[in-house]
């Protein structure tokens, strides 16, 4: 049985980068670690590296705000969970005043026309 629904197309501009809670930009978080090696004379060095951790975001301003009042840390985003919550409020914002939120709206040279968009389904999704 097939249910009648509706798809709205949301650009995701910026949905990663701000934070979903405050509004703020969300900063890069790294792993250090040092890892050790001989070189040709037998002499161990030791090399410390920096590798970015691309699932995860950091907010210094939640991180200021969050830990006094609840006994979870709020300073770390997935940058995925953080874009869906971003899109939805986008959605809303659409349906309510037809504009983006401004943080969320690209620059006239890459926006994509579907934006907004209501689209019925493909008739073979399921
Ligand atoms: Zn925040």
């Amino acid at each position: 049985m097939l249910f009648a629904s509706q798809v709205t197309l949301i650009d995701e501009y910026n949905t990663s980068q701000i934070c979903h809670c405050c509004g703020n930009k969300l900063k890069d978080v790294y792993q250090k670690k040092s890892v050790s090696f001989k070189d040709g004379n037998g002499i161990e060095k030791v090399v410390k590296l920096r590798s970015l951790i691309w699932a995860l975001k950091r907010c210094d301003h939640c991180k200021s705000m969050d830990k006094a009042k609840t006994k979870y840390d709020h300073t770390y985003k997935h940058r995925d969970f953080n874009a869906a919550i971003n899109i939805g409020t986008i959605f809303v914002r659409l349906c309510e005043r037809r504009a983006r939120p401004p943080q969320f709206t690209p620059p006239p040279e890459t926006a994509t026309a579907a934006d907004g968009e209501a689209h019925e389904p493909h008739p073979d999704a399921t």
